[in-house]
């Protein structure tokens, strides 16, 4: 784990049904582990979740009163991602940039110069920090994503006038 971003062993945990992928993918990317397994079913995945200590997110109405489950009734991928934030509050600034957006795996840091032919000359010339998925060998790199996230978590949790 040497290798690993620091700190993202207390990343908060969730699984998310298959109607949920891109709220999915932004939790990811503020650094949460975000379990998917599309090819089970509602009740499969919860029997997976409670088995690892996952909230569930989940679309499905007939979960919605089971414990340790989220039901997420908002359509707009705003609001799903504020009643995560209001259920399960964390930090975005601690743990974003930790985690592939695709397949959940812990991202690993690499020297800048390793991945100079892996990215396009501008953002190689734009961005000094990247990090590699070794699942599916993409590349990240820090900045646009994470300010990204950032100025939504910020707009998500302002007050409202
Ligand atoms: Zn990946």
């Amino acid at each position: 784990m040497a290798d690993a971003v620091s700190g993202s062993n207390q990343a908060p945990k969730f699984a998310a049904d298959r109607m949920l992928f891109r709220l999915a993918r932004w939790l990811r990317l503020m650094g949460a582990d975000v379990l998917c397994r599309p090819e089970l079913s509602g009740a499969e995945l919860l029997q997976v979740a409670r088995a690892q200590g996952r909230p569930l997110l989940t679309r499905d109405k007939r979960l919605r009163n089971a414990p340790d489950v989220l039901y997420i009734d908002a359509d707009l991928f705003r609001d799903q991602l504020r009643q995560v934030l209001q259920r399960y509050p964390f930090d975005p600034r601690r743990f974003a940039f930790t985690r592939c957006s695709s397949c959940n795996q812990l991202l690993k840091r690499v020297p800048r110069e390793a991945v100079v032919r892996s990215v396009p000359p501008f953002v190689y010339a734009a961005h000094e920090e990247f990090a590699i998925c070794e699942q599916c060998n993409r590349v990240h790199w820090d900045a646009s994503h994470v300010e990204r996230v950032i100025s939504e978590i910020d707009a998500l949790t302002a007050p409202r006038p």
